[in-house]
């Protein structure tokens, strides 16, 4: 019989818990010669998310659960969840229901009869999210898409059932600076894509503010292409041509009509401008400076405080 672990991350989910174990039990009811393993990951909620999670665990064996000592992110979640699932396919869902449990079954189907390693999923729309952030998405898949090596599936969810040999080859992925939807275009695989209109949240608020998605963006932009390095190279060329051919002009001017003293309001606009662009370029330098720095501390992504399995040792 084939065991599918599905690993959850959850930061202040305590509405989306019960909702969540609801439907998914009723999912595995469905699908014949299939067994569900649970791995609800608490990313330092401040809620009675644990609890719940420890009281389906009493009652339910399939139910596991892992504490972080504080909130480390989904990212580190996902990693966890990844790291301790035991099935031979194993898959990623949301909590709170925007990636249908219906779709399980299709997706088992793909993997075992068609061949395919891992099944991964797309929205069409992006329903229950702001226009502001779906225009951010957009400009940013088109952006990465462009200075990427790998392939960022527009509208890609983290929802995907996987073999086990794909996850183990995440896993060996210690990276601290974590992005995971690069990480699964890096690895490659034979992947089927499925199509939905992903539902609106089920229960709570998304735990996405403005910052932390843009600070995801940057994550993905400087894990996944070095091309901003090269910005401050070809804007400096560029520079020094405009600045050869200004040189010329000022010199023609000053041989034919001698050399009035004027232009201090354009060069204290030049000097703002060429100061900004300047500091601009040691931000983007400082960027991957400072990923590469907490990189090498070696740092663990997650830390634990207290899981189902420790309980039982
Ligand atoms: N999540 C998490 N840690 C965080 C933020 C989010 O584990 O720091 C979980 C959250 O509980 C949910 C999933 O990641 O299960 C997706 O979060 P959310 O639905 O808020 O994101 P959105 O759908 O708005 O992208
Ligand atoms: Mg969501």
């Amino acid at each position: 019989m084939d065991k599918i672990s599905i690993v959850i991350p959850c930061y202040n989910e305590e509405e989306s818990i019960p909702l969540f174990y609801k439907e998914i039990k009723k999912q595995e009811e469905k699908m014949e010669n299939v067994s569900f393993e649970l791995w609800f990951v608490d990313d330092g909620s401040k809620d009675k998310s644990l609890e719940l999670m420890k009281e389906l665990h009493e009652k339910d064996k399939e139910v596991h659960y892992l504490s972080f000592s504080r909130n480390f992110g989904k990212e580190a979640a996902i990693y966890a969840g990844l790291e301790a699932a035991t099935g031979n396919y194993i898959t990623l869902m949301d909590v709170d229901l925007q990636d249908p449990p219906k779709l399980l079954e299709e997706m088992y189907e793909s993997i075992t009869k068609e061949g395919y390693d891992v099944v991964a999923t797309k929205s069409t729309s992006r329903n229950g999210y702001s226009f502001f952030r779906k225009t951010f998405t957009k400009w940013f898949y088109h952006l990465i898409n462009k200075i990427s090596k790998v392939e960022m599936v527009d509208g890609a969810r983290d929802y995907r059932l996987m073999k086990r040999k794909v996850v183990k080859e995440i896993i060996k992925m210690k990276e601290y600076n974590r992005y995971s939807k690069g990480l699964f275009s890096f690895i490659g695989f034979k992947t089927k894509w499925i199509t939905y209109e992903n539902p609106e949240r089920s229960a709570g608020n998304t735990k996405f503010n403005f910052w932390k998605l843009f600070a995801y963006a940057v994550e993905g932009i400087v894990g996944f292409s070095t091309v901003p390095l090269a910005i401050a190279a070809i804007v400096g060329l560029l520079f020094c041509l405009i600045s050869f051919f200004m040189i010329l002009v000022i010199i023609v001017r000053t041989l034919i009509w001698s050399d009035p003293t004027s232009g201090w309001p354009s060069m204290v606009c030049i000097m703002f401008f060429l100061s900004g662009i300047q500091l601009f370029c040691t931000g983007i330098i400082g960027e991957y400076l400072s990923k590469t720095y907490l990189e090498t501390k070696h740092r663990p992504i997650y830390i634990l405080r207290e899981s189902s399995e420790e309980e039982e040792e």
